[in-house]
């Protein structure tokens, strides 16, 4: 099976503690119901992906939910803050980069 460390990264984050007893229940929900793509839907890249909370809420909510490879799930947790800004003004669009972004 797949992500088994995934996971382990997300027990280290704080943020769920407080809601912590209907977490797994949460993502099961949400693995069910949100398709995983193919591909990492940041990179576009055929990567192992990790399902990410977007808002750290943890919301019941398919769109609060992305499936990211490790790289970009980091990178999203990083810079949260501008995530919920840019949500605040506009819808993030999936599969926005264009598809020449595999070079390098
Ligand atoms: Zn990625």
């Amino acid at each position: 099976m797949k992500g088994k460390k995934g996971f382990q990264k997300e027990y280290l984050n704080p943020e769920w503690k407080g809601d912590g007893v209907g977490y797994h229940a949460l993502h099961a929900w949400v693995k069910r119901h949100l398709v995983k793509p193919e591909r990492c839907e940041e990179c576009r890249k055929k990567k192992k992906l990790d399902l990410a909370n977007i808002s750290q809420k943890y919301l019941r909510v398919l769109i609060d939910w992305r499936w990211l490879c490790r790289r970009c799930h980091m990178i999203s947790d990083g810079r949260l803050e501008k995530f919920k800004k840019a949500r605040m003004g506009m819808k993030p669009s999936r599969g926005f980069q264009k598809g020449n972004y595999y070079g390098k």
